[in-house]
């Protein structure tokens, strides 16, 4: 069976990385992967990092099609996937999560009569001026397989009309972030840093949502420089809002700006957070995984269960909310902490059925 994996960008480098351990955990021959990254996320510590510690394997392909517009980018990815699918003639197209390479690749495939395998299927938003629910929901509809991490993603496709194919398999980030947990504790960069476990604050911040919108990323940061006063702000910038507080000069005294992190310093600093504030998918259920309050800088969240047992806030860009979820970190520490997404084998799961063993 040759499986052709598409990823692009940074929070499907650590998903196809628990996949890629999945697949090569086959017998010998049984699997012929191929990994395609479509370039979309290019820096160093974007992308390569994540493939130097991860063991991910190397691309077999690298598209190169990074920045423009969406309609550019989507646009170019289409045009370099068609054929180099002709080319493959995969039995799967595998892709992950709501990026504009899911979107690509999975259009692609479709319209080749190729099947498409889409992990982390399901989740919404219910937020169709977000791009990543667009992808999703579009993706969702011409895959052939959909792995949901949890009920109520399986509950969203259903009210979509969409029952066929769908298999409930827990969450690949979870078995990612136990792999990589195991890994980063022999290497935590907090002494580095200055920082004692539990005795700071992590903060993540990229959506378009926040960063397309001066006045909610001010109140961000002024949340976050505000929650400082108390602990450090650790805050590794992604290039975009890197490029937003630079073109507008936006205040961020009084938080500890850093360049994006290799991905075991990034789970290493979740785990010693006193609590995590992020707009990011992948984060929030990463300090849940990892037992750490997570104050989430959106109006909604697909990861619904989070918010539901307690662990998970929704803040919006809103600095007083910000600030008094943050203030309620240590009562949220007592709470419960159900296995909301599986038990950390969803990626061999995944690969099960689609090897047709079933899931
Ligand atoms: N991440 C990382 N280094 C960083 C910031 C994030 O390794 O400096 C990881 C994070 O742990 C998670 C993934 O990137 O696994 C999430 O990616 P991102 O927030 O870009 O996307 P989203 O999950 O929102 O789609």
């Amino acid at each position: 069976m040759r499986v052709v994996t598409v990823v692009g960008a940074r929070p499907q480098f650590v998903k196809a990385a628990a996949l890629a351990r999945a697949l090569a955990a086959r017998a010998p021959g049984e699997i012929d992967h191929k990994l395609v990254h479509t370039g979309q996320h290019w820096d160093d510590n974007m992308s390569r990092v994540f493939f130097d510690e991860l063991e991910l394997p190397a691309a077999d392909v690298n598209l190169g099609i990074g920045g423009g517009g969406h309609g550019a980018m989507t646009g170019a990815m289409l045009a370099a996937l068609e054929p180099l699918f002709v080319e493959l003639a995969p039995d799967w197209v595998l892709v992950y999560g709501d990026t504009n390479s899911t979107l690509a690749a999975a259009l692609a495939a479709a319209k080749l009569h190729l099947p498409v395998a889409h992990v982390e299927a399901g989740l919404r938003s219910w937020n169709r001026r977000m791009p990543e629910e667009v992808n999703r929901v579009l993706v969702d509809h011409v895959a052939s397989a959909l792995f949901c991490p949890s009920e109520v993603a399986r509950d969203n496709l259903a009210g979509e009309g969409i029952t066929r194919g769908v298999h409930v398999v827990g969450d690949v980030m979870l078995d990612a972030t136990l792999h990589h947990a195991r890994l980063a504790a022999s290497k935590s960069p907090l002494a580095a840093l200055g920082l004692e476990a539990g005795g700071y604050y992590l903060a993540t911040c990229h959506r378009a949502e926040n960063t397309d919108d001066p006045a909610r990323l001010e109140a961000i940061l002024a949340g976050l420089a505000a929650i400082g006063a108390r602990r450090p702000v650790v805050f590794p910038v992604h290039p975009r809002t890197r490029a937003v507080v630079a073109a507008r000069g936006l205040d961020t005294r009084g938080i500890r700006l850093v360049d994006p992190v290799g991905h075991l310093d990034m789970t290493a600093l979740e785990a010693g957070a006193h609590a995590v504030l992020t707009d990011s998918g992948g984060v929030q259920k990463e300090a849940y995984f990892l037992g750490v309050p997570c104050i989430t800088l959106r109006d909604e969240t697909e990861w619904v269960e989070t918010t539901r047992s307690g662990w998970n806030v929704l803040a919006s860009a809103d600095t007083d909310r910000i600030v008094r979820a943050a203030e309620a970190a240590d009562a949220v520490r007592a709470l419960p902490r159900p296995a909301l997404y599986g038990t950390g084998d969803a990626a061999a799961r995944i690969v099960a059925t689609l090897l047709g063993e079933g899931s």
